[in-house]
């Protein structure tokens, strides 16, 4: 049965989406429908020309751009907040034609720009507001904290959520007065392209958010020597290159990594709930989540419970092919992943892991499908005991003492995210503060910590530097510019001045100002 695709993804409405896109080479890459293998469109490569080009409008746009007052650039993306949820559907749809994600991770991938864009219209007037500081001299001397935004932000967004990273991490650096120059994965594109549309139908000045396209070796110098900062989303080896660059250019950077990230089940979890949880965990967007569960420690009191059950739960999954909501797993994102996939639990079953369930490609669904796969047995000397897998691939692990799995969950470089699931909170939190990691989820595997926007979320060792959401997911996009006023020429000695009597003036200022600043 050949699969329908969704009314929305006509060759017209794609030609309309990469149009965009700039390419004087006339160089293209074809971008296919993950389920089918076929080619959806040819998506135009940009040469380094054009990423310049490209960064120069930009920031000659957002120099007119910085000039709006705050609120008329707001009023930009409380309309845009509208016709993001008024066209979930569309983005849906090409979500889910580039990434082979299945449609309830789609959907909710959807709704990640506009909670972002909720978030920060009511944060970003008082965090961009001057802020008066005091001089070291009161009344005579004022200092203020200005914000002032960076100029144009180079985003570098990765696959496994092209819309959320894509726009999201844009629309905050937008929201600080600056312009965007955009580098999506070849493979998914068109989704954030059609944000882009979006964005300026609700009033987004044009020129303003560019994108470019092209394999990440190619466009990646041109597009951090021509920016003002980099916010990069994708793998740790390629964040250290990013991160080399941005340095030798001395800008700032923000990188969000991979993570090999832990769930420590206690003995007095509920075990149903831990067991629903694993499964979106290890399982949810085919496990191509930055955030999802590659290691789960239990006790050993509870390990056959939790084994029997989950691995229930896996066999019983949906997975496959479609455009409804009816598979609850849906693709890898290419037959080349599902090969990386694949050599990892090759690699694993090499050394002495057993394959619980699934370990098997299922080229009968599609040509990067991969079954949803739990091992034993997984040691460090294996890719998939060290490195990030990537895919819906799971290893059980066994503890005795509670000391013993977080000092499991701790050997790795990767600093993510965790889980930890337990009856007695108080318990499981004291447990969740000894994980080395930048997010940990107490009954719950990550979207409560993703989805708190008001908190910063980001990696620590290797899965990154700074953090996205939060207060300074916004405030990273600004310079801050100290702006000092001497209101009298009160400070320092003047010519002729009797010295002993300065140092006097001066020590009994500063001891005055102990007493009233200092209790
Ligand atoms: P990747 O590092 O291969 O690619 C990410 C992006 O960088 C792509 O757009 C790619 O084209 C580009 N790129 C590649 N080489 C480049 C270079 N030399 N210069 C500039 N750009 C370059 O990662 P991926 O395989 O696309 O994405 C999966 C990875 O992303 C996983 O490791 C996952 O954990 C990570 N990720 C992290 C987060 C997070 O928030 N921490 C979120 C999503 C994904």
């Amino acid at each position: 049965m050949t699969l329908q695709r969704p009314a929305s993804i006509t060759d017209a409405f794609l030609q309309k989406l990469v149009s965009r896109v700039p390419s004087t080479s006339g160089g293209t890459w074809k971008l296919t429908e993950v389920y089918s293998g076929e080619v959806l469109v040819e998506l135009p490569q940009s040469t380094p020309a054009d990423i310049e080009q490209a960064f120069a409008s930009a920031r000659k746009a957002q120099h007119e751009w910085a000039k709006w007052p705050l609120s008329k650039r707001l009023a930009v993306f409380k309309r845009a907040h509208k016709l993001f949820l008024d066209n979930a559907v569309t983005t849906t749809d090409l979500i889910q034609v580039e990434s082979g994600k299945n449609r309830r991770m789609a959907i909710e991938e959807s709704c990640d720009p506009p909670m972002v864009m909720s978030h920060y219209i009511k944060r970003a007037p008082k965090l961009l507001a001057s802020t008066k500081r005091g001089g070291p001299v009161p009344f005579l001397t004022t200092s203020t904290e200005i914000r002032q935004p960076k100029g144009v932000v180079g985003v570098i967004a990765p696959w496994n959520f092209p819309f959320a990273t894509g726009m999201s991490d844009a629309i905050t650096a937008l929201i600080a007065g600056n312009g965007v120059v955009l580098k999506p994965d070849n493979k998914t594109a068109l989704s954030p392209l059609y944000g882009i549309s979006m964005l300026e139908e609700a009033g987004l000045p044009k020129g303003l958010f560019q994108v470019v396209c092209g394999e990440g070796p190619d466009v990646g110098p041109t597009l951090i020597d021509n920016a003002n900062y980099v916010m990069f989303t994708g793998s740790t080896a390629t964040g250290r290159v990013i991160g080399e660059r941005a340095g030798r250019n001395l800008i700032g950077c923000c990188l969000e990594l991979g993570g090999k990230n832990p769930m420590i089940v206690l003995d007095d979890a509920n075990m149903d709930e831990t067991v629903q949880g694993a499964v979106f965990g290890v399982f949810g967007n085919t496990g191509q989540i930055c955030m999802h569960i590659e290691r789960i420690y239990l006790p050993e009191s509870r390990y056959d419970e939790f084994k029997t059950k989950f691995v229930a739960a896996a066999e019983a999954l949906k997975v496959g092919a479609s455009y409804d909501f009816g598979p609850e797993m849906g693709s890898l994102v290419s037959p080349d992943h599902k090969d990386r996939v694949q050599s990892h639990v090759e690699d694993a079953v090499a050394k002495g892991a057993t394959v619980v369930t699934g370990g098997k490609a299922r080229p009968d669904l599609g040509p990067a499908f991969f079954e949803p796969t739990i091992l034993e047995g997984v040691t460090k000397d294996m890719l998939a005991g060290a490195t990030e897998t990537f895919g819906p691939v799971v290893a059980l692990h066994r503890y005795s003492t509670v000391d013993e799995a977080v000092a499991l969950a701790n050997d790795t470089e990767y600093g993510l995210n965790a889980s930890v699931w337990g009856a007695d909170l108080s318990r499981a939190e004291s447990v969740a503060r000894r994980i080395e990691s930048g997010n940990v989820n107490i009954n719950d595997i990550l979207a409560t910590a993703f989805a708190s926007k008001g908190t910063p979320s980001g990696g620590v060792k290797q899965s990154g530097v700074g953090a996205r959401h939060g207060d300074q997911g916004l405030t990273k996009y600004t310079d801050v510019q100290n702006l000092a006023v001497l209101k009298k020429q009160v400070m320092g000695a003047r010519p002729g001045q009797d010295y002993d009597a300065y140092v006097k003036g001066m020590l009994s200022g500063l001891r005055m100002m102990r007493k009233t600043r200092i209790r």
